[in-house]
């Protein structure tokens, strides 16, 4: 059997989420839209459903698939309906909805509701991307309550850039925020998993985290809170094949690898049909045999090399880690040019395996 696997420790998915919990003193919704950031949705929710205040995806489907599963908890929308004929099943099913447009609102005020909606209203604080203007944002809040349609709604906005922690915006678009919703007495969530981290001083009844519960930082440079975050997932595999090179030989696609001296070469079964970015140039970090070496040359479809020189003790069938708890998925994707949201996201074709139920 091919050794390309990520190994999922749902042990360290609990203590991340508690983590978050711990920071912010708040309810906390473990953000497992786009399959749990390519950890397996409906395992991590199982593996959480016992303490998680409840869970938030990106749509319906992605919903579904988690009350199919048996999940009985909140599941809110985060970018609510894309058509107003669902309405009816998240009712139904009784899911959480973002209204982040007035279309959406007026969908709501004309629907036909068995059971009343839980509503996050969503306000664009300066994101620009979804959200009510400033301006409409009260006269959105009065029109849900009348409509007859809502049993109670949350004050919501999403953060820009809260993982640069000296930038501007951030408090920007709290004063945004905090002058949008003066006077409504309803429940707030801002927080993201950088917010969750960096931000302690911007309120939230409810946070969001999503990227921090996988164990990566959302943060380029070093972070106390950050550092005590456990990688979740183990990206492996195992040396299939190893040769020795004489200085001045080219490596892999496009000899974009020269040996700069006799070089031992290690080739992995992994590659970037599994998701491992294709970018990753040469020296980009891996472990093998438990020792850190370096990626040579270009990442292929299914295998990749790596430099085995100096780690004598590398042979064939060595376990390599591409990134997990050794070597941070965060680091291969500054390397990459990338962030590990996408990272994770890109995973492909390699099984997923559990450990730490
Ligand atoms: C994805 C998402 C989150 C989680 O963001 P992280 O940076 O992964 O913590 C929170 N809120 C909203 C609205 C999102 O779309």
């Amino acid at each position: 059997m091919r050794p390309a696997r990520a190994l999922i420790d749902l042990q360290a998915l609990r203590h991340n989420y508690r983590l978050a919990r711990e920071l912010s003193g708040a309810k906390a919704l473990a953000v497992i839209k786009a399959d749990a950031y390519g950890h397996g949705a409906v395992r991590c929710a199982l593996a959480l459903e016992a303490e998680a205040d409840g869970f938030a995806v990106a749509c319906i489907e992605e919903a579904l698939e988690l009350r199919a599963a048996g999940i009985k908890g909140p599941i809110l929308l985060l970018e609510g309906f894309f058509e107003a004929s669902e309405l009816a099943l998240i009712s139904a099913n009784d899911l959480w909805c973002v209204v982040h447009s007035l279309w959406q609102l007026e969908a709501i005020e004309q629907s036909a509701v068995a059971k009343p909606l839980k509503v996050w209203l969503k306000l664009d604080s300066g994101m620009h991307r979804v959200g009510l203007h400033p301006k409409d944002y009260q006269q959105a809040y009065q029109r849900l309550l009348a409509s007859g349609k809502v049993a109670r709604i949350v004050l919501m906005s999403h953060f820009a850039r809260a993982d640069e922690l000296d930038a501007q915006a951030t408090a920007q678009q709290l004063a945004v925020f905090e002058e949008a919703r003066q006077g409504l007495s309803a429940e707030c969530s801002l927080r993201n998993s950088p917010a969750v981290l960096g931000w302690p001083q911007v309120p939230s009844d409810w946070v969001r985290p999503g990227i921090m519960l996988y164990g990566a930082t959302p943060f380029e440079v070093p972070q106390a809170e950050a550092s005590r975050l456990q990688p979740v997932m183990t990206l492996q595999s195992r040396v299939i094949s190893v040769r020795e090179l004489p200085a001045g030989e080219p490596v892999g696609y496009g000899a974009k690898f020269l040996s700069p001296r006799p070089t031992r070469v290690g080739v992995v079964a992994m590659g970037y049909a599994d998701g491992y970015p294709r970018q990753a140039p040469t020296g980009t970090p891996v472990l093998v045999a438990g020792k850190r070496s370096q990626l040579i040359g270009r990442v292929s479809m299914d295998m990749l090399c790596i430099d085995l020189t100096d780690v004598p003790e590398a042979t064939l069938g060595s376990p390599v880690e591409l990134w997990g708890k050794q070597v941070l998925a965060s680091d291969v994707a500054g390397h990459a040019g990338t962030i590990p949201y996408q990272l994770f996201c890109n995973l492909k074709r390699v099984p997923l395996e559990y450990i730490g139920e």
